[in-house]
């Protein structure tokens, strides 16, 4: 970058506070979790890691993006709008990963890169509907798009997502609308239930979807708690929050 403006100052004040430092530690020690499991499953492809902002301000992602963090999650669109938009000069990838209402997709498909909770028909059409006008409007890059799995049968620990079931008739309205790439899977483990035995559930579900889509190969499973487990099972996007970020601050 060339000019010297405030944005500049800014963010030079920013990557060498105490926050950085302690973002930097925190950061380098998952990177060496995910270097060790990937090690572990004998795996030579490791996966991606999308740290998860939610709740966190925008200077934490300016810090993270200093220290290399290429992909960002979050969860509400709201806040994730306010913060991408107040960062326009940080190169990074926003990944929606939260319950998307039917009448948000018009505003993410402003700033994220994929949407990984895509559970029903409805959010489908309308993300298929705005990311048509946006494309025509700034000619932005197809939306990559990720099924959400429900991986819990106890209704009572559901953590959402689509039913196993309903993969197959989401898969195919997600190929036949041209904006929108169908990327794979994401899930989140069952509170309570073995990870290992959940990721191995859905690396099962991956390999009968990419029976019929072969190019829906990615799987983002594995939370702070679980990234090893999700590893193992072939995780091929980690979403990484508590153990980068600490503890998220109480919402007001
Ligand atoms: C918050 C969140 C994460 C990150 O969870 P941590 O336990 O903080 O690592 C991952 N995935 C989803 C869907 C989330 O909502």
């Amino acid at each position: 970058m060339i000019s010297l403006g405030r944005d500049d100052e800014k963010r030079d004040g920013l990557t060498g506070d105490a926050r950085t430092a302690e973002l930097s530690h925190r950061l380098d020690a998952v990177r060496r979790r995910i270097e060790a499991a990937v090690a572990a499953a004998g795996r030579t492809d490791p996966p991606r890691l999308i740290v998860v902002t939610k709740f966190h301000p925008a200077d934490d992602v300016r810090r993270l993006a200093a220290l290399g963090v290429t992909d960002v999650g979050e969860n509400r669109d709201q806040e994730a709008a306010a913060k991408s938009a107040g960062l326009p000069d940080v190169g990074v990838r926003w990944h929606f990963i939260g319950q998307l209402q039917s009448n948000k997709a018009k505003s993410v498909v402003k700033y994220a890169a994929s949407v990984q909770s895509i559970d029903r028909l409805q959010v489908v059409d309308a993300l298929a509907k705005a990311v048509a006008r946006e494309q025509d409007a700034t000619g932005r890059s197809d939306l990559d798009c990720f099924i959400q799995v429900g991986l819990d049968d106890d209704a009572g620990a559901h953590r959402g997502g689509a039913s196993p079931s309903d993969i197959g008739v989401l898969a195919d309205r997600i190929e036949s609308a041209p904006g929108l790439q169908l990327s794979g899977l994401m899930a989140v483990a069952p509170l309570g239930a073995d990870p290992e035995a959940a990721f191995e559930k859905l690396a099962g579900i991956s390999e009968a979807l990419r029976a019929t889509y072969p190019a829906a190969t990615r799987i983002s499973a594995g939370m702070s708690q679980d990234l090893e487990a999700a590893v193992k099972f072939g995780a091929t996007h980690l979403r990484i929050g508590s153990d980068i970020l600490g503890s998220r601050p109480a919402v007001g």
